[in-house]
């Protein structure tokens, strides 16, 4: 699936204590380098059967402590997204960091501190995630800790909050989980709703009854830096009623388990993008409660980044490095030209074609490959086949897209399975 291996660097330090340190505060140096999205720091104390060594743990990057754990850990990490409870996530700064041993009891022999430093770098991966998810901070029955641990359990590495007109669930979800949550709003009008990301306090005043109230409340929520969905636009009860002509970044064409309304949103994001338009198409499941087929992760959508942070996912989305799957362990789809890949504008100058890999396939799957021609191709996954490549000429075509279709037992149907963002052609 393109994921490639984080490979750490792993760098091993030692340190004799003396008695007569007792009561300092010891720094092991080592060297953050450029690029590292998470540093693992181990201590082990070599007492020689003499227990009465106790050492504490810290550490500091250039600029200040970054955490202190006493002698309660022998271990901690720190990353952008996340980091060990005492430890402070962050920006990761290049430069000179230390391991802080507080020597709090040292034997009369001394003892010698094994620090080993495991640094991991930044590389860009397959991340994937829910973008439309509600709680207890509006009409939902989960709270907070309960999706991200559905979130968890189910595979995924993060989650839109997007509660109807509220922003408390951006003050209140929890950190210490392996969920990364990216803060976010539903606006919700009467007439069309729209997902705002990335900022804690989207909007003061959700309010909107007209077309002006609509572009101010969208002004404000840009100056704060949030990025727009436009929310299922074709749904039969709440689609999009005012006019089209609005400031918005990217399209929900998938929303919950997929029905007609979906497929309308398809078909329009289709005209969009043969009229040269280059719309990010996003999905979310909209879960709200227990329920048999709306579930966090169906769909589920993948976002091609180096980090796993608020602004690296969003800026990742917004380059359109995204493949949509009906849930995490869905087909998947691949696309690339040269260097390019989904989301990207290819110079046709440079390569002729345009290669495809769809993956976790299974028999009976309909892979459909549409460009600005419309559907081009339909290939059917044969028995036993659980992957699928191919390649086509890129000529006087200005995008490829592909979607997988499979006969769901549980719907009596066949059904949207995954579905890829295009690869531009200029
Ligand atoms: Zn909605
Ligand atoms: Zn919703």
């Amino acid at each position: 699936m393109g994921k490639l291996i984080n490979r750490p660097k792993v760098e091993v330090l030692k340190r004799i204590i003396q008695q007569e340190e007792q009561g300092q505060y010891l720094e092991v140096i080592f060297h953050v380098p450029d690029n590292t999205e998470q540093i693992n720091v181990k201590m082990e104390v070599n007492s020689e059967g003499n227990a009465a060594n106790i050492i504490d743990l810290g550490v500091k990057d250039p600029f200040r402590i970054r955490g202190w754990s006493g002698g309660a850990r022998t271990e901690f990490f720190i990353s952008k997204s996340k980091a060990t409870p005492g430890y402070l996530q962050g920006e990761m700064p290049v430069g000179e960091w230390a391991v802080l041993l507080g020597s709090y009891r040292v034997a009369p022999v001394g003892c010698e501190v094994t620090v080993t430093v495991e640094y991991t770098p930044l590389t860009s991966r397959w991340l994937k995630g829910d973008l439309h998810v509600h709680s207890v901070h509006s009409d939902g029955t989960y709270t907070l800790r309960e999706n991200a641990a559905i979130a968890e359990a189910t595979g995924l590495d993060f989650l839109g909050l997007t509660d109807h007109n509220a922003s408390s669930q951006n003050y209140a979800y929890p950190r210490d989980t392996a969920i990364h949550f990216i803060p976010g709003m539903e606006l919700t009008t009467n007439k069309g709703h729209l997902n705002l990301f990335g900022v804690d306090d989207p909007v003061k005043d959700f309010r909107i009854t007209n077309m002006e109230e609509l572009h101010s409340c969208l002004r404000e929520t840009r100056e704060k830096g949030a990025y727009i969905s436009l929310n299922h636009p074709h749904c039969r009860n709440t689609g999009w009623e005012w006019e089209w002509e609005f400031d918005y970044d990217w399209v929900e064409v998938w929303n919950g388990p997929w029905r007609a309304d979906n497929q309308d949103a398809v078909d329009w994001w289709q005209e969009q993008l043969v009229k040269g338009r280059r719309l990010v198409a996003v999905g979310g499941s909209d879960t709200h409660r227990p329920n048999p087929h709306v579930k966090h992760g169906m769909p589920t959508t993948w976002v091609y980044g180096n980090e796993c942070t608020t602004p690296g996912i969003l800026e990742a989305i917004h380059k359109g490095h995204v493949v949509l799957s009906y849930a995490p362990n869905g087909p998947f789809i691949e696309l690339n030209c040269g260097t390019s890949m989904v989301g990207d504008v290819c110079s046709e100058r440079e390569q002729e074609e345009v290669t495809m890999k769809v993956s976790h396939t299974q028999y009976g799957d309909v892979v459909k490959i549409y460009s600005n021609k419309g559907i081009e191709q339909e290939l059917l996954i044969e028995e036993g086949q659980d992957m699928l490549e191919a390649s086509w000429d890129i000529a006087s075509r200005s995008f490829y897209r592909v979607e997988v279709w499979r006969y769901f037992h549980e719907a009596k149907s066949r059904l949207m399975a995954a579905l890829s963002n295009p690869i531009y052609f200029r």
